[in-house]
């Protein structure tokens, strides 16, 4: 999906993610709503990536990672963990 970070700069910047703060899970289609801290970007089973919910992430493979999928704040939009 749209997210500009650089390799190169892992060690040195928090990781955020820059489309804007997701209104839904691109999956379920469910809002997101106060009661969701997280949303992940994640390849789907189908193989597509995917901007969705920790159900549907955990749905779908849920392993974060590369190449697996990655987990952001819904509130500040940094990049939690690896
Ligand atoms: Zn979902």
């Amino acid at each position: 999906m749209k997210i500009k970070q650089k390799e190169t700069n892992r060690m040195n910047i928090v990781k955020k993610w820059m489309s804007g703060k997701p209104s839904h899970c691109d999956i379920c289609r469910q809002p997101f709503d106060s009661a969701d801290k997280y949303f992940y970007d994640f390849k789907t089973s189908t193989g597509p990536w995917g901007l969705g919910c920790e159900e549907c992430f955990k749905n779908n493979n849920g392993q974060l990672g590369v190449g697996h999928g990655q987990k952001y704040s819904l509130k500040t939009l940094e990049k939690i963990g690896k």
